[in-house]
């Protein structure tokens, strides 16, 4: 595929030598960043894919993974980005360890800043991830991946017969606590108010689960340990008691924001601030596609994250043969151009 990159009206306005053009331009590396990659690649458009702040994103953090099929035994998430990454590269994708700082979609292609380069993409996927919430607490940095988790689902099943926490009284807190308790002995779901935030159904299955307890009106203001989780400091803000409660598990999910803030004033968000996608993966602007948690709040999985990231390669994949076959049109019709223009 011939791309015409010669038109460059951005930065200065002037066309700039360094700039680097490129057909795919693909934004974080989590696992819908890497899928689309390999999917991009594969179809010779050599994608080139910004790693942002994390490489592997999420996923990386999370000590095994046992649900993506193909892994019987589980796979630690560095290794598994490891691989996804690898088998990108393998067809081509080239990655750079850069993260895009400045966005232009007014015009295709589209101009893209980062901190050491400026990219003009004439497709670009989205894929920039969402990022939990941070509880902002001592220990939670040190012990996370050791007591800490972020990820019921992906680390429930070490905690077989252990008593874990849950930070939160939302939709996630309470999924993933009935969820642990297909493993953890007791689920403590700590709340900062005496009344939850998530749905009646998952209220009730929660309160009728004999492994979950509550505790209201408190947070948690340290998480201590040796080398893993040990125990929690607890502060009942309505009393002020302050109290320590030993524990093996603290699972935090006071909410997710997806990585959007680039685009605010520039593709459509929802009122949660997650980009707006059509089922082909479409932005709200024309050849800039999204995939994975950025604009996922349901499944937020490797799995489905994957898979969209593939859809939208594929999808980009389409668009840059469509506007290749109309380029060609053009050039042959000139006069057909002509009688359509007004
Ligand atoms: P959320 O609805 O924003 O709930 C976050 C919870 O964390 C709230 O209870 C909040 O307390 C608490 N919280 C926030 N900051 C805190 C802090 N610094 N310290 C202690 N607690 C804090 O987030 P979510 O549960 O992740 O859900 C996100 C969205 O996904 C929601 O729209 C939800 O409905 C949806 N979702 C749906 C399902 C489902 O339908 N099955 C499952 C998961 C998520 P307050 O209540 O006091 O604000």
């Amino acid at each position: 595929m011939d791309l015409n990159l010669s038109n460059l009206r951005h930065g200065s306005g002037s066309e700039n030598a360094d700039i680097k053009k490129v057909k795919v331009l693909i934004l974080g590396t989590g696992p819908a960043g890497l899928s689309a990659a390999l999917y991009a690649a594969r179809a010779g458009l050599e994608p080139v894919i910004l790693t942002g702040m994390e490489l592997g994103g999420q996923v990386s953090l999370t000590y095994s993974v046992e649900n993506y099929p193909g892994f019987p035994e589980g796979i630690s998430g560095q290794e598994m980005v490891d691989l996804f990454q690898k088998q990108a590269e393998r067809f081509g994708a080239q990655i750079e360890y850069d993260t895009a700082i400045d966005i232009d979609l007014t015009n295709r292609p589209f101009w893209v800043k980062t901190y050491q380069a400026e990219y003009l993409a004439e497709v670009l996927i989205i894929c920039t991830g969402a990022t939990a919430v941070n509880l902002n607490v001592p220990g939670e940095k040190e012990f996370t991946g050791k007591g800490v988790s972020y990820c019921a689902t992906c680390d429930g099943a070490f905690f077989k017969d252990k008593d874990v926490i849950v930070i939160g009284g939302g939709d996630s807190a309470l999924e993933e606590g009935l969820f642990l308790t297909r493993y953890a002995r007791t689920v403590t779901i700590v709340h900062r108010r005496n009344e939850l935030r998530a749905g009646a159904i998952l209220q009730n299955r929660a309160r009728k689960n004999p492994k979950i307890k509550f505790i209201w009106n408190t947070v948690v203001s340290e998480i201590k340990g040796d080398k893993v989780v040990s125990g929690v400091r607890l502060k009942n803000i309505v009393t002020g008691e302050i109290s320590d409660r030993p524990i093996d598990g603290v699972f935090i999910f006071i909410g997710h924001a997806p990585n959007t803030d680039l685009f605010v004033g520039k593709l459509e968000l929802d009122e949660k601030r997650y980009l707006i996608t059509d089922k082909r993966m479409r932005t709200s602007v024309p050849g800039v596609f999204a995939a994975g948690e950025v604009t996922d709040s349901i499944y937020r999985q490797v799995i489905t994250s994957a898979g969209m990231g593939a859809a939208a390669a594929m999808q980009a994949t389409h668009f840059l043969e469509n506007a290749e076959s109309e380029k060609v049109f053009k050039e042959e019709n000139p006069d057909a151009v002509k009688e359509n223009q007004p």
